[in-house]
């Protein structure tokens, strides 16, 4: 399915040149856009960078990182995004397989840059000095296409289950995920959003920001999340539309600013993790749809997303297949209801793991379609319940048990703000649960209490035997709970 994508930057900047399209500290058009990418390609190409080759960045989120994308769509050089969370000895590692021959920083982390530039002998260019110099530099003269199945950029998994994988993010996936999300969100160019997701992982770039600046609509970009400043943008009417993940949402629910927002008058989306239920219901009080989507690094990201029509009637759901995509849920016949593994299929779909053959293998099914790892239930009406991730599930006394499901029970509670669930080994049972918990601020939470809420909504073996009430939990930089170092938590106590 087409051999060639639009130049993304190219192509708006032909269409709406004039109009906005990004906004930081200045308001950037989408000619100025186009412009400055194509120069900073020329800088690139100068300072010896070619098709194919690696480019590691680390930035706090800035427009300057779009540009540096947008110049690499142009050239077929790689962008590489690192987690600015991760310590050097963390990055190197992860580097490690990657091979870039340059890196590309912020002022802000000049240091970290430095050492590992230094650690790993690549070239360092800093976005003070060399990327504003290459801006002005006279754009190479670009065709306005590319080809589809060109590596764009390379972006790591959250890292939740283990170690990141990098996943080969071609310009067709991006272009697909654009299509289905335009489509299922109604983007038009008087739309406006704000980028502030960390860049380093899928939605940042593609959730809503691209879709967006395809659509011809506009982005505040915001370095990082705060929930003031995104609150205060909300109030302000410069929101029409964003894209969050759980942890967001609920840290907006514990803010005073909470209702000074017209939240009818904004669209949310939100995926990477379950959505509690009492959140949904918490912002649909006042006005605001937050509609639940599912999806992964690998499916660029979107898969599916809940439509607003049947938002309250379904709700729990991540909705259906998105314009681009297809999903199947093995050992399910096709549209009928069931539970099995969800699959993809569809031009949003990551051809592998880069430089990894053995990992890419075994994610893909004999027939070609990506196996997520996901069980999911089909209802109907051919909506979609994320059940559990298949590496979280365990068994206790021979049955299956879900974590999600008794956490969706645990986030019913009134004085529950999060919990966690994970499968530790027990001499009698095999396995039982271990629920880690978070107080609502001003509660307290009683374990005997917790435990006969469980018993009256939950079958015996899916109660957790033990219940831990702590500040936080470990979280990845996507804010998803990492619950190998719950496990880790328990093995120390
Ligand atoms: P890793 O693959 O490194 O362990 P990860 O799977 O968390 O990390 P991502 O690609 O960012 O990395 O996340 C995709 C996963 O997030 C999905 O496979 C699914 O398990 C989970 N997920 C995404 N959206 C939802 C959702 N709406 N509800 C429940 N889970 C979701
Ligand atoms: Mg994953």
């Amino acid at each position: 399915m087409f051999d060639a994508v639009p130049d993304m930057a190219a192509k708006r900047a032909e269409l709406t040149p004039e109009a906005l399209a990004f906004r930081d500290g200045r308001d950037w058009s989408f000619a100025a856009v186009d412009r400055a990418a194509g120069g900073i390609a020329a800088g690139l190409t100068q300072a010896g960078l070619q098709e194919g080759d690696r480019l590691a960045i680390l930035c706090h989120n800035a427009v300057a990182f779009f540009l540096a994308l947008f110049a690499c769509q142009k050239t077929g050089i790689v962008l590489c995004p690192l987690n600015w969370r991760q310590p050097a000895p963390e990055l190197l590692d992860t580097l490690a397989p990657v091979g870039a021959r340059a890196i590309l920083h912020d002022a802000a982390f000049a240091d970290l840059a430095a050492e590992i530039a230094e650690a790993a002998g690549l070239a360092r260019y800093a976005f003070e000095g060399d990327l504003d110099d290459w801006q002005s530099l006279p754009p190479r003269s670009e065709p306005q296409t590319v080809p589809a199945d060109r590596p764009w950029y390379l972006l790591f998994t959250s890292g939740t289950t283990g170690r990141p994988k990098a996943v080969i993010q071609t310009a067709r996936m991006a272009w697909a995920n654009a299509v289905s999300v335009m489509q299922s969100v109604s983007m038009t160019a008087a739309d406006r959003s704000v980028n502030f997701l960390p860049l380093f992982h899928t939605a940042g770039i593609n959730l809503y920001t691209l879709p967006l600046f395809l659509a011809g609509g506009s982005s505040t970009v915001l370095p990082k999340f705060e929930a003031e400043a995104l609150l205060q943008l909300c109030r302000d009417g410069a929101v029409t539309q964003f894209f969050g993940v759980p942890a967001i949402y609920q840290a907006f629910s514990l803010s005073d600013l909470v209702d000074d927002v017209d939240w009818a008058g904004i669209r949310c989306g939100c995926g990477g993790a379950p959505l509690p239920d009492p959140l949904i219901r918490f912002f649909a009080a006042r006005g605001a749809r937050v509609l639940n989507g599912y999806g992964m690094t690998e499916t660029g990201p979107m898969g599916t997303l809940m439509d607003p029509a049947a938002a309250e009637a379904k709700i729990g759901s991540v909705g259906k297949p998105q314009m681009m995509n297809e999903i199947r849920l093995a050992g399910v016949a096709p549209g009928a209801a069931g539970t099995g593994e969800i699959q993809f299929r569809g031009p949003n779909v990551t051809p592998g793991y880069y430089r990894n053959d053995a990992a890419t293998r075994a994610v893909f099914t004999e027939d070609g379609w990506l196996k997520t790892g996901d069980v999911g239930r089909r209802d109907a009406d051919g909506y979609l319940y994320v059940v559990d991730r298949i590496k979280d599930m365990f068994i206790s006394g021979g049955e299956n048990v879900y974590p999600a499901e008794v956490e969706r029970v645990l986030h019913a509670h009134p004085a529950v703000l999060e919990a966690a669930v994970v499968g530790v080994p027990d001499a009698r049972w095999g396995e039982t649960g271990a629920a880690f918990l978070i107080a609502r601020p001003g509660e307290a939470l009683d374990t005997d209490a917790l435990r006969a809420w469980c018993r009256a909504r939950l079958a015996a073996y899916k109660v957790p035997a033990r219940f831990r009430v702590v500040e936080d939990l470990p979280r990845t930089a996507a804010g998803k709970v990492r619950k190998p170092d719950l496990k880790e938590m328990l093995d120390d106590a």
